[in-house]
């Protein structure tokens, strides 16, 4: 689940982290909101730390999955998640199918429709299936992990080297970094967020974020409604997946209501900063 989001170089600390600490799924299961916050803190996305937890707890009370179909059942994990551990740990004879793993297929094919179609979904599927080995599904799933990212990347691909271009229609077709086709293009939006600091020595006043939000569920500085009048901001750019933030902070300015939990750096950061705020506090560390 880290790694739905972040690269393995990245994410690896936090694994190590989260298995010394809380090595087992009970343990998982049975820590604080805040112990789980915590040591996701600075790694972005937060909802998977909560899914991760709601899916330590069900696993707690009801066993390990069996196979993609239960693997499914447990919060956070969706289809590719699902094959990936059903393959790798239960043997099952599955493609898991990630936006790495549609560039390979969608090569060796040379397939040349929009890769986003059902149409396309259930051609790469059912070419996939052919391929996983039957006796080995979950070495070969991460086999084509490691061949996308090391030989068929999205550009330039490393086709001389690939230990399957004899059986690549897109190498032969001199078409391998036209594929796959794509025709969505991701939307951004952009949005101004502004930000009152209030503080009390070394301590920041913070109130809670509403849950489904930006930042759902942690704490930050308190948002304010309109730009208050008279104050310079220090202003950031930081991207979402899908937004790009401009995030104008206030230190001159404490806000008009109470917040609801003063913290030092150090706490706030322990019960989960999100990234923008890692950001502020990195770009201007005399705060
Ligand atoms: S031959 Fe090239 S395009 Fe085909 S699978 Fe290998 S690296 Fe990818």
């Amino acid at each position: 689940m880290i790694l739905q989001q972040t690269r393995v170089e990245q994410g690896r600390s936090y694994w190590e982290r989260f298995l010394q600490e809380l090595p087992t799924v009970e343990d998982l299961a049975a820590a604080s909101d805040t112990q789980i916050k915590g040591l996701w803190s600075g790694l972005g996305y937060y909802r998977r730390a909560d899914l991760l937890h709601r899916g330590a707890k069900q696993i707690a009370r009801t066993g390990w999955p069996q196979g993609t179909k239960e693997w499914l059942e447990v919060p956070g994990i969706g289809p590719y998640t699902a094959a990936a551990l059903a393959s790798i740990v239960d043997g099952e004879v599955v493609p898991a199918l990630d936006g790495n793993a549609f560039r390979v297929y969608s090569r060796l094919a040379d397939w040349s429709e929009p890769i986003e179609t059902s149409r396309s979904k259930a051609f790469i599927y059912s070419l996939a299936l052919n391929f996983v080995h039957p006796k080995r599904p979950g070495d070969f799933n991460q086999a084509v992990m490691d061949l996308a990212q090391a030989l068929c990347t999205p550009k330039k691909p490393k086709c001389n080297e690939c230990p399957v271009q004899e059986l690549c229609a897109a190498r032969s077709a001199g078409s391998a970094e036209l594929r796959p086709v794509k025709t969505r293009t991701l939307k951004v939006t952009e949005q101004d967020l502004h930000f009152a600091v209030p503080r009390r020595g070394h301590q920041f006043g913070l109130v809670q974020r509403p849950l489904g939000g930006i930042w759902s569920g942690l704490y930050t500085l308190p948002e304010l409604a309109t730009v208050p009048p008279g104050f310079t901001p220090q202003v950031l750019d930081h991207r979402l997946s899908h937004r790009k933030l401009r995030v104008h902070f206030y230190p001159e300015f404490e806000g008009s209501s109470e917040p609801e939990i003063w913290l030092t750096r150090e706490e706030w950061s322990k019960r989960g900063m999100p990234q923008a705020f890692v950001h502020w506090l990195t770009e201007f560390p005399y705060i």
